[in-house]
């Protein structure tokens, strides 16, 4: 019999100290059930271990083997520290050039340690800052034939004794009691969808007895979190689904005089993405969209369009973005197609004269004005509508969930649609943003010509400065970019600045050149923004702030300084803002990277301008951080779910949540399911009206 419980505190087990506990307790793992499901990074067997002799340069292994010797060196540049290892086929190296301090202790002759990492030639076999893992002399998988768990181990563990035996020992100790845990799903709910139970897979994760055994253990852990994500969306999703608002019924006489009137043709899906939007604002619950559109496939007039929509129904309409360039170019856009129709339309940013100020909001309160467009300046308290019927939010990751908010109080459940140029990789557009519906622009209006994208490094930029210098001569135009730079190092705006006045100074010094950063006045910004515009500045330098939306059809030449700094999504939004005109459009990726790395990564941009494909590879490099806005982030409580190769399983758990919210949406049926839901998204039952 245990004498502890799956619920009990950890100390209830042997090995246990109090003080032990309190390390665990800095991990997030307090009780037994925690530390069940404290998993393995991951397991060693027989068949992936591979013996010293069969080792090849320049790939990884695991290695299981014994410590000969070890001691410090010096090196002609500095100390380096070496552990010799054999398996009885051969000797390896494992050396580490930092942190020597720390890793000298860890070793003793004799020790049978388990090695991960890529193996390297100099003087001998080597690697260099391998994972290593202490191991038992008898559990070495290689004589007894066993599956062995690696756990993940940080200095603070290690530090106070916690090594991969002990943690061994103990989960082998908590797991005599995880017959005990209760499963959320039924035996028939298991059975039809071919999953293993819960406390056999707990087991068979940490302890597995064959590989197919763990592998049925990790897709039932995975499928768990992704489920319990998708039950939370599908609530959140109902719920809004359930607040009853006005039906915008009607096209309206705005409607059909703008687009008959438009310069172009619209494109198929751009048409397609207006029907979606249509049919959703026509029914009395409200609209909850999220419009995905790569730069430049004209999200901009499926915005007027809707808002011409919904002006036809006497509501009124508001559109907020991060910046206030973007809010003056968007006001410039819809006024030229509103003022078509006679819609009254006004923008509203941070700095603006109180007098003008107060006679706009005097409007827009008395129902006067039909459209705002601005900047959160919009969110302000003094600002009332008299309809609000439809908000729209441009960029939408840019905004936390407070802001999108409070703009949507400002109306009586408004319909809202969300648009971002951001390609969110349907994996995560399902799972982070899965209350939404989606509608995707996935065709470019026919009039595009293809970008020409190089990466280059900083030696070739003289020849780059010549050709732009050509260009300029035909009287195009090109913008220059400077990315965030790391602390410690001077600002991007102090880069950008000093970029500017080198350039103008040595370079370009008979060419008309500007520079704009996010520190300066919104009047001087858009000064500069309409000289850039008149093509009365030539060279535009610029920080990030000409991210979003910029429209300057003439610009065909955006240069980006230490490329290697962006995330990929983010050098194709910067990308996008060339190649908007008639002319050709260059983008010319300066690489000061210095590893292979980088290089192969923004060759991806040579590669291809199909956002979604960037938008997948970014995922994989840098994981999901670029797509989740702040607020977002710490609500994904994964563990093993994996964002980036589980797209089955994800769909699968959609699939499941929605069908039994759809029948049960308070889960008034599953209590245990409900119970889940109640522990993992505790901070967060607000939303979804549980508690
Ligand atoms: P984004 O989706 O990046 O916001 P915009 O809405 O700014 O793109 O559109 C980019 C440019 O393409 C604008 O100048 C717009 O007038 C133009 N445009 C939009 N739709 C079409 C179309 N169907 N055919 C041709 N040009 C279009
Ligand atoms: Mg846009």
């Amino acid at each position: 019999m245990n004498s502890f419980d799956i619920d009990d505190t950890i100390t209830k087990l042997s090995q246990i100290s109090s003080q032990r506990a309190k390390v665990f307790s800095g991990h997030q793992i307090n009780s037994i059930s925690e530390l069940v499901y404290y998993f393995p990074r991951k397991h060693l067997d027989r068949t992936n271990i591979t013996l010293i002799r069969d080792v090849t340069r320049g790939n990884k292994f695991n290695i299981v083997g014994t410590v000969e010797t070890f001691g410090e060196r010096s090196t002609r540049y500095k100390k380096i520290f070496q552990v010799i290892v054999t398996d009885g086929t051969g000797l390896i190296a494992l050396t580490w050039f930092n942190s020597i301090r720390f890793i000298k202790k860890l070793f003793k002759k004799g020790d049978t340690i388990a090695v991960h990492g890529k193996v390297e030639w100099y003087k001998g076999l080597t690697i260099n800052h391998p994972e290593f893992d202490r191991l038992d002399h008898d559990d070495n998988p290689s004589n007894t034939g066993a599956i062995i768990p690696i756990y993940p181990l940080t200095i603070e563990l290690r530090s106070a004794g916690i090594e991969q035996r002990l943690i061994r020992k103990t989960i082998l100790e908590a797991l005599n009691c995880v017959s005990s845990v209760n499963d959320m799903f039924n035996d028939l709910f298991i059975r039809s969808n071919n999953l293993c139970g819960l406390d056999e897979s707990l087991k068979q994760i940490h302890y597995p007895d064959s590989i197919e055994k763990l592998n049925q253990a990790i897709y039932r852990l995975k499928f768990d979190e992704h489920f319990l994500l998708q039950i939370f969306m599908a609530m959140i999703k109902k719920n809004i689904k359930s607040e009853k608002t006005k039906a915008l019924k009607d096209v309206g006489p705005y409607f059909k005089s703008i687009r008959n009137t438009l310069s172009f043709e619209l494109t198929k899906a751009q048409k397609r993405v207006i029907r979606e939007i249509h049919s959703d604002m026509k029914k009395n619950v409200c609209m909850n969209r999220l419009l995905q559109g790569d730069v430049g496939s004209g999200k901009t007039i499926v915005a007027i369009l809707s808002t011409a929509l919904a002006v036809g129904n006497n509501v009124q309409v508001a559109l907020m973005v991060p910046t206030e360039i973007l809010a003056t170019q968007h006001y410039e856009s819809f006024q030229k197609e509103l003022s078509k129709a006679r819609i009254t339309c006004c923008s509203l940013i941070g700095k603006m004269n109180k007098k003008e100020r107060k006679i706009i909001i005097n409007n827009i309160e008395a129902g006067k004005i039909s459209v705002v467009i601005g900047t959160h300046a919009i969110i302000q308290e003094d600002i009332n509508f008299k309809n609000l019927g439809l908000v729209i939010i441009d960029e939408q990751h840019r905004f936390g969930v407070g802001q999108r908010n409070k703009l949507t109080e400002k109306g009586i459940n408004p319909h809202f649609l969300s648009m971002t140029a951001t390609p969110i990789p349907r994996s995560l557009s399902i799972t982070y943003m899965g209350d939404m519906d989606l509608s995707i622009i996935d065709e470019l209006p026919k009039n595009r010509i293809p970008i020409t994208t190089k990466v280059i490094d900083s030696q070739r930029l003289p020849k780059v400065y010549s050709f732009i210098k050509k260009q300029i001569e035909l009287r195009q135009q090109c913008m220059i970019v400077y990315p965030l730079v790391e602390e410690s190092e001077k600002s991007d705006i102090a880069a950008a600045v000093d970029m500017y006045k080198e350039l103008k100074q040595n370079i370009f010094p008979d060419i008309e050149m500007g520079v704009i950063h996010g520190k300066m006045k919104s009047d001087e910004k858009k000064s500069i923004m309409t000289d850039f515009e008149q093509n009365k500045i030539k060279i535009l330098v610029a920080t990030t702030v000409i991210e979003v939306g910029i429209d300057v059809p003439n610009a065909t030449i955006m240069l980006i300084e230490h490329a290697e700094r962006f995330g990929l999504t983010q050098l194709h939004q910067l990308r996008g803002r060339v190649g908007r005109g008639a002319e050709k459009s260059y983008c010319i990726l300066v690489n000061h990277g210095t590893n292979e790395k980088s290089a192969t990564r923004l060759g991806i941009m040579e590669e291809t301008a199909d956002g979604f494909r960037i938008a997948d590879e970014d995922l994989m490099l840098r994981g999901p951080g670029d797509y989740i806005g702040y607020q977002q982030s710490g609500f994904i409580k994964y563990k093993i779910a994996d964002m980036i190769t589980d797209g089955p399983i994800i769909r699968k758990a959609r699939k499941l949540a929605i069908d039994i919210i759809d029948k049960d949406p308070k889960l008034e049926n599953h209590a245990l399911i409900k119970k889940r839901v109640m522990i993992d998204y505790k901070d967060r039952l607000d939303i979804i009206k549980l508690n």
